[in-house]
């Protein structure tokens, strides 16, 4: 595929001024959204295919949530499009003031492999309806994902509208190196760097969806048997290999133990006592991911699993017990099935670990103290996050979804999409039937007058 050829098609296709038109916009979605119903079950073999994902976590975390961002954009595109009448400010007297979202132009998505279904198609989404034409590039360690990625938007799009480019990092370097009107990226802090680095040459707008070492506290008030079950869950759900998953555990001193044997109860319970022949336990996506994992688990006590298997890409659901913050599996971004565990005994030790890394994509706290609760969501800055469970927030449209520092910049979900790939452009419209001459030259004497226009805005 000529990448450079590609882009300027979708210019000229843009210039057309087509996907202005809402009409255009939600006629493409309906495709879409018939053609997504249509393929799901594809879709979801596909992902086994990558990574033995089951069909009920495809289900859960990658089809109804790409299907229900469809749904609600189809049913709010109209008002989220329309432009937005603000206050005038009386300076301008006569006048009125309008917010008009206006789409960027041509815009490249880049997608990881983690959720390579859901975090490609739903920025798309987001890019299509606020009018812009796309590229996306989908993850290359998931092809089977990728392929059917192409598979749907070419059934369903002008290519000059909409396009898969697939690939690996040359593809995505040629990529980087067009003039783009927006870049969203999703992938890890130091892609994210290249790519930030990328838009800079050109000043194009990045959203950045990137990774972290997200912490997840458990007090000693906690309800310690629903901290255990609700960890179990958001720590190997898909592997492990989740942003947002919880990557390490600061729990307090006096209820690791009771922490450690629910944590173990609740592993058995959903995975059997070999979680290795569980349907719903996912692999490690490629050898290369295996093999730096399998690093971390170097020297280290276990409190729950260890067992590891090259050919089946296999890591049990692990703890590591009390690692030294200088070890492998406390350096960076874990994304994978292993949950370090640190105990503590007071709040400042809590803030000595935090304060080691940078801000989170995600902090989760378990806890009956409310004040507790408050206190750490005042004091720690991180991307979002939920107490007494994990990973939800994602779930919920209505909250941005995004990072802060090194997790990265922007967010989205639900209306936030649209708005991402929105440029707001603000108009006043003056009335011709008077004219205020406080700012008009001469200003000799009108400084009074000016500061108290000033000072009602
Ligand atoms: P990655 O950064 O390796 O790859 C992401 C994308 O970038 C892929 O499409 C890949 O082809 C491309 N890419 C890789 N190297 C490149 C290079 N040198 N130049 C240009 N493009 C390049 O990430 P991944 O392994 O696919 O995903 C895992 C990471 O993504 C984790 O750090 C995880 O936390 C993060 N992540 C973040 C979110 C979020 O929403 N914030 C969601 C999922 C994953």
């Amino acid at each position: 595929m000529n990448i450079p050829q590609l882009v300027q098609s979708q210019k000229d296709f843009f210039a057309t001024q087509q996907t202005k038109d809402i009409s255009y916009r939600k006629t493409a979605l309906k495709r879409l959204q018939k053609e997504l119903i249509r393929r799901e079950n594809d879709i979801i073999k596909a992902l086994n295919d990558d990574f033995k994902k089951s069909e009920y976590e495809a289900v859960m975390t990658e089809t109804s949530i790409v299907l229900a961002e469809l749904k609600m954009v189809l049913k709010n595109i109209h008002s989220w499009s329309k432009p937005k009448r603000v206050l005038p400010s009386l300076l301008n007297f006569p006048s009125s003031a309008k917010i008009y979202k206006e789409p960027y132009g041509t815009v490249l998505i880049i997608a990881p492999w983690n959720y390579p279904y859901q975090l490609a198609f739903a920025p798309l989404l987001g890019a299509i309806a606020a009018g812009n034409t796309a590229v996306l590039k989908p993850s290359e360690l998931t092809p089977n994902t990728s392929k059917i990625t192409r598979e749907i938007v070419e059934a369903v799009f002008d290519k000059n509208h909409v396009s898969v480019v697939e690939g690996g990092v040359p593809v995505s370097q040629e990529l980087l190196a067009q003039r783009w009107d927006y870049i969203f990226f999703t992938g890890s802090v130091p892609i994210g760097r290249i790519v930030a680095k990328a838009a800079a040459e050109h000043i194009t707008p990045v959203t950045l969806e990137l990774g972290g070492k997200s912490p997840c506290i458990v007090d000693e008030t906690a309800n310690i048997k629903l901290a255990a079950k609700r960890l179990v869950w958001g720590k190997f759900i898909n592997g492990g290999q989740t942003c947002i998953a919880p990557d390490y555990l600061l729990i307090h001193k006096s209820v690791k133990e009771k922490f450690v044997s629910h944590f173990k109860d609740e592993v058995f319970r959903a995975y059997g006592e070999n979680p290795q022949t569980s349907e719903d336990y996912p692999r490690i996506v490629n050898t290369r991911n295996f093999d730096r994992l399998v690093l971390m688990l170097e020297n280290e006590q276990f409190l729950i699993g260890g067992q590891t298997e090259r050919e089946d890409r296999y890591i049990a659901p692990t703890i590591v017990d009390e690692p030294s913050l200088d070890s492998e599996v406390m350096k960076g971004e874990i994304f994978g099935p292993i949950f370090p565990l640190i105990s503590y005994e007071n709040e400042q030790d809590i803030a000595t670990t935090l304060a080691k890394y940078d801000k989170p994509l995600a902090l989760y706290v378990f806890t009956t103290r409310n004040k507790f609760a408050k206190k750490m969501i005042a004091d720690y800055s991180f991307g979002g996050g939920t107490i007494n469970d994990t990973t939800v927030h994602f779930a919920n449209h209505r909250l941005p979804f995004g990072g802060v520092g090194e997790s990265g910049i922007g967010g989205y979900h639900g209306k936030q999409t649209f708005d991402t790939f929105s440029h707001k452009k603000g108009v006043v419209t003056r009335g011709n039937w008077l004219d205020i001459p406080t700012r008009y030259a001469p200003y000799k004497g009108k400084l009074k007058q000016l500061k108290t226009l000033m000072k009602i805005g």
